[in-house]
């Protein structure tokens, strides 16, 4: 992204969200095959990678048709250990030497670079959370807005519910974007200003059709701003 775009939308919103890889395409162009990766762009905040998709070749090509520069990038979130959130790491970290990684026990990686174990909640950094590890596998990123928590998923293997009751410590929900999985609670996002099905979300039809008025599909290419 270049500077003066970048200037431009910080006047305006506090957060932005790009869904940098997923199951299906936003914007025709990019790459989408089964897997999760989203840039997250926070005033005050150092930017975050959520997740890294199934490929680091895929991925790097999708950052370089939307112009997000892999060397601004300060944070690697990882969610859990699977492929599909994992597999474009190696790859991104040949294209950065100095961003910290975020990753719960359960995913075994070294690296030379600085490495945060997030097994509980926790403050990662102004304005950016992790609910730590849940059920000894995944970890969600909780960011700080004026309307109130955003909720960034993977695969939510732990559960809507668990990751939703956890995130609450920090604030009241105001948005959840990312992979649900299973997820059938539906009652549970009555109360959320904003909700993005993306990924391996079963339900991602009813949950649209049930709350048209807040919900947004994701995809490859799509940008949210809060
Ligand atoms: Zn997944
Ligand atoms: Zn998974």
């Amino acid at each position: 992204m270049v500077t003066s775009e970048k200037e431009a939308y910080m006047d305006q919103y506090t957060i932005r969200i790009t869904i940098l890889y997923d199951n299906t395409a936003y914007i025709s162009d990019l790459n989408a095959k089964w897997g999760f990766s989203c840039l997250v762009e926070r005033v005050g905040s150092p930017v975050a990678l959520f997740d890294t998709g199934p490929t680091g070749p895929e991925l790097m090509e999708n950052m370089k048709i939307l112009g997000v520069d892999p060397d601004c990038i300060e944070i690697v979130f990882i969610s859990h250990p699977h492929w599909d959130h994992t597999d474009g790491l190696e790859e991104f970290l040949k294209h950065n030497d100095h961003a910290t990684l975020v990753i719960p026990p359960a995913f075994n990686f070294s690296s030379i670079h600085k490495i945060i174990i997030a097994s509980a909640p926790a403050i990662i950094c102004e304005g950016i959370y992790t609910t730590g590890e849940l059920y000894n596998f995944e970890q969600s990123m909780v960011v700080d807005s004026p309307e109130g928590m955003v909720v960034i998923t993977g695969c939510s293997h732990p559960g809507i519910p668990k990751i939703l009751k956890i995130s609450e410590d920090f604030g009241r929900i105001h948005a959840l974007i990312g992979g649900f999985h299973g997820f059938s609670e539906l009652d549970l996002l009555k109360d959320i200003s904003l909700v993005c099905p993306a990924h391996c979300t079963k339900l991602k039809d009813e949950i649209l059709t049930r709350f048209p008025d807040k919900c947004i599909e994701g995809g490859a290419g799509r940008v949210i701003e809060i």
